[in-house]
Formats: C-alpha cells, structure tokens, sequence
C-alpha cells in the first residue's frame, strides 16, 4: 500500500493507474476510522479496480469556535486498519500542501448549504464542497464514496459534481451503527459513559417517530413535538436541529411521505455535537 503526501506524486500515481486501465474509487475521510470508513472503502474495491483512501483533516471545514485543534487523531492506527482492507494507496497530504499560500478560491454550494448543519455551521459547506473538489483533481477517481450518515454532506456533493460536470460518479452508502443503535462517528471518541447514553436520544428518537409514523402520524408538528420531548428527556441533551426535510432538496415538509426524511443534531452536554438521520416511512 502507498503511502503518498504530496498532491503531485498522488496525481502521478492515479495517471499512471488509469494509463493502465485501472479504475479509481476515492472514499474522502478525516481519520480516526471505525467500521463506517472501512465500509466505503469496501463499498469502493467492490465497484473499482483499487481503491484510494484520503486521510487529510480539512481546515477550512471547521468554524472558528469548532473542534478543529482536538479533532480525534492517530494516523498510525488508522494506518493499520487499512492494511487490513483492499486499499491501494492512502493520501494523506499537508495542510500546506492543499492550502498554499496566497490561496483564494472556493467552491461553494448556494442553496442547499443553508439547510439543517449549514445554520449552525455558516463556513463548513464550502470547506467540504472546496477540499472535495481538490480532492477529485489530485486524485482522478472514477468514483467516490461518502456515507450517508453526512446526509447533507452528501447532497451538496452530487449537486456540486451535477453543476460542475465534475465526471466522478458518487456513491452514497448507508449509515454503519453500534450494536445499540449509536450511528458510528469519530466524535463518539469525545463520550464519557453518561454521555454515551445521552448520544442513544439520536438512534432511538428516530426510531420512535419511525414507529408513530408506522402507526399512521403524518403530521410534521406532532412528530416533532414529541420527538424534541422523548431527546430533552435525556440528560444534557439539546437540540441544534431536529428537521423533518425532503430528501433531495432539504427544504421543511409539513406532512411526511416517502421523500421525508428526519434530520438530527444534537449537543451532548455541551461538548459534543452528534448528527443522525433517516427516512420517516421504510
Ligand atoms: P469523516 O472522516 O467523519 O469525515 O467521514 C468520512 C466519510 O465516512 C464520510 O463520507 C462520512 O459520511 C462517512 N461516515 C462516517 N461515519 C459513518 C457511518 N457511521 N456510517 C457510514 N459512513 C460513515
């Protein structure tokens, strides 16, 4: 496995690959993997002929009261888990190296970066919309892989490669959980055990409005009443967003139909910010 910093050498590398008729699937992270990441990349090496790995913990993604400094990292154990998969280079480049001086430029999502995380966070859209895009031209891939746990995340970037005629095909891959439900994140590094129970509010109020919901509740302003209820129930629990929105365009739905989907952000005890999502009705 290559372990490849410099964004030159890395589009050396993927030139040379697609001159011998390889394929490249690219799954963009920020470290400090789990069963999530390995998942994409698995979810990668099925649909290419191998598979890239970024690992870059991007700044310009972060606001400037965020976690950005404390970020959980350990490159030398997220090294030797990906040894373990079907991963043919990992690239892991500088800040100063993606970031050079006098740099300006920015790619940015209009609409449906205002949604949901992009209230809270006014900055993180185009941080992510700007280092994918630097991502796919240092990389060249064919296709790339994102989770759906970053719902959003996920709808900007296949709008953003639609509007751009970026020609990487996106791949969206469904949210891997703990055993009790908990989506997997790294930020679930931050829970101490009451907080670990705190952060199950998430998983397991979506699956109460998933039940009112099946027993035949469409109503957006009772679900929502009583899912803010069932989260605040949970010790230091409070909600940044609990957000019932169409699945393609974000925007608030009244009434919920298969397009629904719940999105959630919640702050555990003032140190951790959580996000989940998922559709209303199967
Ligand atoms: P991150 O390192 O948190 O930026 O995540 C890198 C990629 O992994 C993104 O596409 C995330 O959506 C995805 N990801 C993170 N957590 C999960 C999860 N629990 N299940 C599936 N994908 C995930």
């Amino acid at each position: 496995m290559e372990i490849v910093q410099n964004p030159a050498d890395m589009y050396a590398w993927s030139k040379n690959q697609a001159r011998a008729g390889k394929t490249v699937g690219l799954v963009p992270t920020m470290g400090f993997f789990h069963e999530g990441h390995l998942s994409l990349m698995r979810k990668a090496a099925e649909l290419c002929d191998l598979v890239v790995v970024s690992l870059f913990v991007n700044p310009t993604q972060f606001g400037p009261n965020e976690d950005l400094e404390k970020y959980p990292r350990d490159f030398e154990r997220d090294l030797a888990l990906v040894r373990q998969e079907k991963v043919a280079a990992v690239f892991a480049p500088r800040p100063d190296t993606m970031y050079l001086p006098g740099y300006q430029t920015e790619v940015s999502v209009k609409e449906l970066a205002t949604h949901l995380c992009g209230k809270s966070r006014p900055v993180h859209f185009a941080g992510v919309a700007t280092v994918v895009t630097k991502l796919f031209n240092v990389v060249q891939p064919d296709v790339a892989v994102f989770g759906e746990k970053d719902f959003q995340q996920l709808a900007v970037i296949r709008r953003m490669v639609k509007d751009l005629n970026i020609p990487v095909r996106i791949i969206g891959h469904p949210i891997v959980r703990e055993a009790d439900g908990l989506a997997m994140s790294s930020r679930n590094a931050y829970l101490d055990p009451a907080n670990r129970r705190a952060a199950l509010s998430l998983s397991t109020g979506l699956a109460k409005v998933r039940e009112l919901a099946a027993e035949g509740e469409r109503s957006v302003a009772a679900l929502a009443k009583m899912l803010e209820k069932y989260i605040h129930s949970f010790q230091g629990t409070a909600i940044d967003y609990a957000s019932f929105v169409h699945a393609d365009t974000l925007e608030l739905m009244d009434i919920v139909d298969e397009k629904t989907v719940l999105a959630l952000a919640v702050h555990i005890d003032g140190k951790v910010r959580l996000i989940d999502n998922g559709y209303v009705l199967p």
